[in-house]
């Protein structure tokens, strides 16, 4: 996944009155800012320089083209000099895309010694920045504003944590779901409304018949299953029993093909995320498990149990990670430590953990599941190493969606779990199990979420706000009383929208 092939353009605000040579000044200042950006390997996304606007119609035309532009993923605005916004109404009214507000200046320090009038009528964004946000306030825009000198590491980061959450966005604005199969029966929470997600983000999930999965797997061809295998031979800790010539060797031979007949029917669809459930499996031997864990590894989204709200996200999280060290999955809260010390919390799931979160090399086992009825599944097995990650959901509370965030810190398990036959992450909640799982509970959120040790709370909450959805961040700071608080509060302020 790369997300080299996106941009987001930079647009510098000025006006007419300062004369021909102030606004070549501007100009030739904010290329050398495009070319600073793209010069500092901090951004993720490829920053385009437009030509300094100095009306409502040069405004409204770039805000327009950004809009149709298919790899444009949002606008980062800068007012070099004073731009009245009355100008920028007309187009901050039809801009669709996210809005960066850039708050910064050429210079990054006050030459005391030197500093003229010819300097002060040139370089204004102190108070030109005032007036921008005054219009975007007023206009009730979403936007995000990064503060301090363009060169700083701090201010290219505010940055980049906007550009991932606008891929992510971007991502998700055209992005189709296959849901397999429906619901879990009587499950409410991996339940919502399609329609609706469809109309706020974009995001098209429809349902599949298992079977017309099953023809696929059926078809998939005997040789690239044979290669398949010797990947998988090369790749992992083969158990024994797996191996070549093994009485599981089989049940292997089915999870290639399951995996090979999935990436058939999603990549013939154009699907970049799907969910499964244990419930309907008609046509299938085995619920599939190496196969969805590998191609989560390959960047898909996956939701267990009929969760399409929880596989979009997968995919978008992804896409929003594209490049950074740490993996980022499917998970659920599965089981707690409440060791009165140091209580933790187990993640895990049936099977569907993804490897990008394996710290070393996964073992591939055979084991069977105690639920559903099927041949025993085969599936890839590891501990995500420890580090700080981030646990997010996406709920659907009726009339509205609420993002749920919660910062973790992975740690090591106490002991080794040699009898537990999945895929797991073991993480203590911030700031302590007890407090985030009651405030998690307060803001209804699910079992299921995505586990991400790429991404911090940031790129989560610019893309909350770029996509007008609640965020409620559980984190070091957070007491029960507050987010109880908050949640009353948020829903008077989202409730109507
Ligand atoms: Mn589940």
């Amino acid at each position: 996944m790369e997300l080299n092939t996106l941009e987001a353009w930079f647009v510098t605000g000025s006006q007419a009155l300062y004369g021909e040579e102030a606004l070549r000044k501007v100009a030739e200042n904010s290329a050398r800012v495009v070319d600073g950006l793209n010069a500092s390997s901090r951004l993720p996304v490829r920053v385009v320089w437009k030509p300094v606007v100095i009306g409502p119609e040069s405004i409204l035309d770039v805000c327009r083209q950004a809009d149709a532009a298919p790899n444009c993923i949002g606008l980062i605005c800068w007012m070099h000099t004073f731009s009245p916004a009355k100008m920028w109404i007309a187009g901050l009214n039809a801009l669709q895309k996210p809005l960066l507000h850039l708050h910064t200046q050429f210079h990054r320090d006050l030459p005391w010694s030197s500093i003229d009038m010819d300097f002060m009528n040139l370089n204004q964004s102190a108070h030109g920045g005032r007036e921008f946000g005054f219009i975007c306030s007023r206009m009730g825009k979403a936007r995000k504003v990064v503060v301090g000198h363009w060169q700083e590491d701090d201010v290219q980061d505010r940055m980049a944590a906007w550009l991932r959450a606008a891929a992510g966005l971007h991502e998700l604005r055209s992005l189709k779901v296959a849901r397999l199969g429906d619901n879990m029966r009587q499950v409410a929470v991996t339940e919502g409304d399609k329609v609706e997600a469809q109309m706020r983000f974009g995001v098209e999930v429809n349902g599949y018949g298992v079977g017309e999965l099953a023809g696929h797997v059926d078809n998939v061809p005997e040789p690239a299953i044979d290669r398949l295998l010797d990947e998988y031979d090369r790749q992992y800790a083969m158990a024994p029993e797996l191996q070549p010539g093994g009485p599981g060797r089989e049940a292997l031979r089915y999870g290639a093909r399951a995996e090979l007949g999935l990436r058939a029917f999603l990549d013939g669809g154009g699907f970049r995320a799907f969910t499964d459930t244990f419930e309907d499996l008609a046509g299938l031997e085995q619920l599939p498990g190496i196969a969805v864990q590998r191609l989560m590894a390959d960047g898909y989204g996956f939701g267990a149990e009929g969760d399409w709200k929880t596989a979009a996200l997968v995919r978008v999280l992804k896409v929003m990670a594209a490049g950074l060290p740490g993996g980022t999955s499917f998970m659920e809260d599965y089981t707690y430590h409440l060791g009165a010390r140091d209580p933790k919390v187990l993640g895990a799931h049936m099977l569907e953990i993804c490897p990008s979160l394996a710290g070393g090399q996964a073992s591939c086992i055979v084991e069977p599941l105690s639920i559903g009825g099927k041949a025993d599944p085969v599936r890839l097995v590891f501990t995500a190493p420890p580090g700080p990650a981030v646990n997010v959901a996406m709920i659907d509370l009726g009339p509205r969606f609420r993002l749920l965030l919660n910062e973790v810190d992975a740690v090591e398990p106490d002991e080794p779990l040699p009898k537990l036959p999945v895929a797991r992450a073991v993480w203590a909640p911030r700031p302590d199990l007890k407090t985030a799982a009651a405030a998690w509970i307060y803001a209804g959120g699910p079992h299921h979420t995505v586990f991400s040790q790429a991404l911090g709370s940031e790129p989560i909450e610019d893309f909350a706000e770029m996509a007008g959805v609640e965020c409620v961040v559980i984190d070091r700071h957070t007491r029960v009383r507050d987010i109880k608080n908050e949640l009353r509060w948020n829903h008077r302020s989202y409730g109507a929208m």
